[in-house]
């Protein structure tokens, strides 16, 4: 692994998730000017690729990156006001998402789950 993929891959890891490349850009350029966007892009692909990373597209469709746990798995709330994302796990609506497909005969490989609504942080513009 070279020192830009290093450098890349922490930061990432660092900024927890649900970031864009461009933002992954502007957190790398901080600890190596070096790296291109470029790099990112193709370190975060590779990540993607290799099940390690998933894509998602929320309230501006623009990409965003999360590490992804082989096992675990978890939703989303998204803040239509001040655009934070909460995660949930909530296995009975797991339960029921699995009972679905099986009802319609449908084998489940995989699922998104988003909520939108207005948060009520104390900080976010919609109170
Ligand atoms: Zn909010
Ligand atoms: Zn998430």
């Amino acid at each position: 692994m070279t020192n830009q993929r290093k450098v890349i891959i922490s930061e990432f890891v660092k900024a927890g998730g649900h970031l864009s490349a461009e933002e992954l850009f502007r957190l790398v350029k901080k600890k190596a000017s070096g790296v291109g966007l470029a790099s990112v892009y193709r370190t975060i692909g590779s990540l993607v690729e290799a099940g390690l990373a998933v894509e998602r597209r929320f309230l501006d469709k623009t990409s965003v990156y999360e590490l992804e746990e082989p096992g675990h798995h978890h939703d989303h709330l998204i803040c239509m006001k001040c655009r934070k994302i909460f995660e949930f796990e909530n296995p009975a609506i797991e339960e029921q998402q699995k009972k679905v497909a099986e009802d319609l005969g449908f084998s489940l490989k995989d699922h998104k789950l988003e909520l939108y609504g207005w948060c009520n942080r104390s900080n976010c513009p919609n109170l």
